[in-house]
């Protein structure tokens, strides 16, 4: 058996690929950046062949670097900046038209066509999304329409559609392969949640024929070979997930009430609700969890629009500190906030409040109040999100987290760490690995090629780098959950008036 599994890990902003051996630990990385294009505000498109060639380039220096040979890579696992997509023609593999991102905005008017003909109630009940431009099938529909010719060809059999997972399948196979996992699929607002598989009154309403789409498959299992030019060997792909899904797989999170959350510009939040689908009123999203077996896994997606992002805002905005990582010592140099509140709401508040017109304020703030007081107000407004976000999953899921696995840039302030899981009560958790996206696709693949036996072969190898517990008296946590509370309430609204 060979000793490595490589890991592809396409993102919005860069293509990285990782070498893990059969301990899980990191042997050589890659990277590349990939260019975004802009081509109307709002609008967000990559090029097909720059993720592609991008993302290959990544795999062949991550190789170089771990110094592993071409054939001692047992099998190679996917994971994905989920919901773009990308059509080409089958006959050639020329993509048709750029990559509609995921944050491209520029179908939202169809979307709301969509709830303006009452049609939210059913896609929510068939797919578990709030129907929004972030998903695929809008952007699949705007292409037909926009492309001269599309449409037909389509009709015809000509075109294939895929998310960035099955396009790299596709050119790493030399076009043989065209298929998606259920991650992915479940992103696309055309999956049926319950049963896995393409919904014909779904793709009727939305205008998507179904010869354009791909086969969909379980997470773990045979998604094609390599073509021996592209990496020096024929790799058998093994593991495919969407890039949070597959995070959640990394951080070990196999479980019904396990949770990872991640700490980026905005925050992430999947909790595993095992092969129960969890419905809810509170805008959290119902999505396809990786699983190493056959039958589908769920779990309950929420997010934070503003976390890191805010501390930037200290940083760029407010001229308060000139690195993020600054923001810590800063913090830590008063006891507390001093009685400020910071609510981000930069861009509206998204689970559970759900209010597009809410607007960022500080609250609370008196003569004796410094800048230390304001940045420690804005970690801590990561943490309250945070703990909505949960509190929400909790209520709908019926279950009670025991603790929170996080990853992500800003889950190395262990200030941020400690007030989280003062604010949660509960422990967090951070692994050793933070590189849990691609670690996920690297689980996945080696499940499916045997590497590791099963996912408790996997979870051994997934290590704490450090655990924060709990310290914060009750009643001072509750003082600041009610004051945060009080804060959001009235930063509601605010731009309607
Ligand atoms: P993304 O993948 O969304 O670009 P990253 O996981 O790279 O995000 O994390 C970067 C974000 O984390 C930035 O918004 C930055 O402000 C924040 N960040 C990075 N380091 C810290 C830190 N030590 N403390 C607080 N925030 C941080």
């Amino acid at each position: 058996m060979q000793p490595y599994v490589l890991a592809l890990d396409q993102g919005t902003t860069s293509s990285r690929a990782v070498v893990f051996d059969r301990a899980g630990r990191i042997r050589g990385t890659g990277q590349r950046e990939v260019v975004q294009r802009f081509p109307q505000p709002g609008w967000v498109e990559h090029d097909p062949e720059d993720l592609w060639h991008s993302q290959l380039a990544a795999a062949r220096e991550a190789l170089t670097a771990s110094g592993a040979a071409p054939d001692d890579i047992a099998c190679i696992g996917i994971t994905n900046q989920r919901e773009t997509a990308i059509i080409w023609e089958r006959a050639t593999g020329r993509p048709v038209h750029n990559a509609i991102v995921w944050q491209c905005r520029r179908t939202a008017p169809q979307v709301e066509e969509l709830r303006a003909r009452g049609h939210a109630g059913l896609i929510q009940r068939r797919t578990g999304l709030v129907p929004d431009a972030y998903f695929s099938a809008t952007k699949i529909a705007w292409l037909l329409d926009h492309i001269p010719g599309a449409r037909d060809r389509a009709a015809a059999g000509d075109l294939a559609f895929g998310t960035v997972d099955t396009w790299l399948i596709w050119k790493l196979t030399g076009g043989r392969v065209h298929v998606t996992d259920y991650t992915n699929a479940s992103r696309t607002m055309l999956l049926d949640l319950d049963r896995m598989v393409w919904d014909p009154e779904l793709l009727a309403l939305l205008g998507v024929p179904g010869s354009l789409l791909p086969e969909i498959r379980p997470s773990v299992g045979e998604f094609g070979v390599t073509g021996p030019e592209h990496l020096g060997a024929a790799i058998p792909i093994t593991g495919v997930a969407g890039d949070q899904q597959a995070a959640l797989f990394g951080q070990a999170c196999f479980s019904p009430g396990m949770a990872k959350n991640t700490y980026g510009t905005g925050c992430f939040l999947l909790l595993h609700t095992g092969s129960q689908r969890v419905h809810n009123d509170a805008g959290l999203l119902a999505t396809a969890a990786a699983t190493e077996s056959r039958a589908p896994a769920y779990a309950l997606e929420g997010s934070v629009f503003i976390a890191g992002a805010a501390v930037q805002w200290l940083r760029d905005g407010l001229g308060l500190i000139q690195h993020a990582s600054e923001s810590e010592a800063l913090a830590a140099t008063v006891p507390d906030s001093g009685g400020v509140v910071v609510v981000p709401a930069f861009a509206g508040l998204g689970a559970p409040h759900w209010d597009m017109y809410a607007r960022g304020l500080i609250a609370g703030i008196t003569r004796g109040v410094t800048r230390a007081h304001i940045v420690r107000a804005t970690l801590e407004s990561i943490a309250l999100q945070t703990l909505d976000v949960v509190e929400a999953m909790e209520a709908a899921s019926g279950s009670r987290l025991h603790e929170l696995r996080v990853d992500g840039g800003a889950s190395t302030n262990n200030l941020l760490m400690q007030m989280q899981a003062d604010i949660l009560g509960r422990p967090v958790v951070r692994p050793q690995i933070t590189e849990t996206t691609a670690l996920g696709a690297a689980y996945l693949a080696g499940l499916g090629a045997a590497v590791w036996s099963d996912a408790t072969a996997v979870a051994t190898g997934w290590q704490v780098d450090r655990r924060f517990e709990p310290s914060l008296p009750e009643p001072q946590r509750q003082r600041l959950i009610r004051d945060w509370q009080r804060a959001v309430q009235r930063a509601r609204g605010w731009a309607d008036a």
